[in-house]
């Protein structure tokens, strides 16, 4: 379909009129992609992209793999699509058993969801159950997302809804660096502030009877902010002297993506309680999932069901992504190109003044742009989105400003194009900055 014929067909205003209003787009001329192979997608205009943002990280190992297509066609050629979660389904065991030995969480049990907010809902459910408290702790600037009790606990504005919330949530730091009141501080200093503040927050806003802290070790709609190593360690300390659960987030920096660790949390010395996953485990289909300690997990008195969540079909899927990930080492593929990744993008925010913040870990890498006077540039950071589309790269962007270029290619990206991708944000980076956006 020409670029034309899209226009005729007015794809976008028939979304707009009945999809809601609130669901975010990309670009002042969204794509529909129609076609995709490798970490390359194509849209129905014909024009080609490399693909940074995995889709929204959800294309973990790329596109059009030929392992996980079979692991998928095998179970539709079964005849089975989906019966029901009340019998036994082979492969969610299977997957359940590689994934509970990988989270390190003694006696682990999982539970499958369909999507990271489902997860989020249930560890908050469990979490609350089993400490017999609503009380819960959240990172400021947090995503957790879109239900009732994890739009009312995310703390990042322009997502959240925190007077809806079922749970009661009190804010603590440590979650975007950058700016506020610690931003100057020493990795050490910093941690120490925040787990100052963190103790503070116990005896000033709760009534110390509190049932989780729920953090995202890189915090990813809030712009890939990464906190010092360890200091969810720190935290950890603290919340253990009140018995309260730790709840990893890890729907973003699961599964290797942070390269130096499988889950984002490792990079904190400690195990968690309650860690919940979703995004790339699929490579594209919709699971996501909880895993807790077996007493947690097992505290609920009443029978539940999820009817979709660990069907034949997603946990084939991802039963094949996982084994995939791990035999092909995208973890040390996710630090080796997340380095070179980094060192290309530290050495254009020399030249670029707009280019105020690089940032990351393995391929989860944030860009953060600022005007002339330091203060966030929505503006800088939207024109690098447009400017990068039309030279053929897809990003991701966020943050508290709305100012961060967000970075998360398929785990299998090439030296090639990891050049190719830093050739282009080089020339959009500098077009954004000569513009004077
Ligand atoms: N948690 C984190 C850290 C996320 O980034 C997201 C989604 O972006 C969610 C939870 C919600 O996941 P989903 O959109 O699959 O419901």
């Amino acid at each position: 379909m020409s670029g034309s014929e899209l226009l005729e067909e007015d794809l976008l205003g028939r979304h707009r009129a009945v999809l809601p209003n609130w669901l975010a787009l990309y670009y002042s001329e969204p794509i529909e992609i129609v076609r995709a192979k490798g970490r390359h997608v194509t849209d129905s205009t014909g024009a080609t992209y490399l693909d940074f943002f995995a889709g929204i990280l959800t294309n973990a190992i790329g596109y059009d793999v030929e392992e996980i297509s079979d692991a998928v066609r095998a179970q539709l050629d079964t005849g089975v699509l989906h019966t029901s979660t009340l019998y036994l389904i082979r492969k969610q065991v299977e997957l359940a058993e590689q994934i509970a030995e990988l989270s390190g969480i003694p006696d682990a049990k999982v539970f499958f969801t369909n999507s990271g907010t489902e997860a989020n809902e249930t560890a908050l459910m469990l979490a609350t159950q089993y400490r017999r408290s609503d009380q819960v702790l959240a990172l400021r600037n947090s995503y957790h997302g879109r239900a009732f009790a994890t739009i009312g606990i995310t703390g990042n504005r322009g997502w959240s809804a925190s007077s809806l919330s079922p749970v009661k949530v009190s804010y603590v730091h440590g979650g975007y660096r950058y700016r506020g009141p610690f931003s100057k501080f020493s990795d050490a200093d910093y941690t120490a502030a925040c787990v100052e503040d963190l103790r503070d927050v116990l005896q000033t806003s709760t009534s110390g009877d509190v049932a989780a802290l729920i953090a995202e070790p890189i915090q990813g709609v809030g712009g890939f902010s990464v906190p010092p190593d360890g200091m969810l360690g720190a935290f950890k300390e603290v919340l253990d002297e009140h018995g309260i659960l730790l709840i990893s987030d890890e729907v973003q920096t699961g599964w290797g993506r942070t390269g130096e660790h499988f889950w984002g949390i490792q990079a904190h010395g400690v195990t968690p309680d309650i860690m919940t996953f979703a995004k790339g485990l699929g490579n594209g289909l919709a699971i996501g999932g909880v895993i807790a300690r077996g007493d947690i997990m097992d505290c609920l008195g009443a029978n539940s069901i999820s009817t979709f969540g660990g069907n034949p079909i997603s946990t084939a899927g991802a039963k094949a992504t996982l084994d995939y990930l791990l035999a092909h080492d995208l973890q040390g593929n996710a630090a080796k190109l997340g380095d070179r990744l980094l060192t290309g993008l530290r050495e254009l925010s020399t030249r670029y003044g707009v280019l105020g913040d690089v940032r990351g870990k393995g391929l989860m890498i944030g860009l953060e742009f600022v005007g002339p006077d330091g203060e966030p540039s929505p503006a800088a950071a939207g024109s690098v989105l447009e400017k990068t589309k039309e030279l053929g790269l897809l990003v991701g962007k966020g943050g508290l400003h709305n100012n961060v270029i967000r970075l998360a290619p398929p785990m299998t990206l090439t030296d090639a194009e990891a050049d190719e991708a830093l050739g282009i944000l080089g020339e959009a980076i500098a077009h954004t900055q000569e513009a004077g956006a």
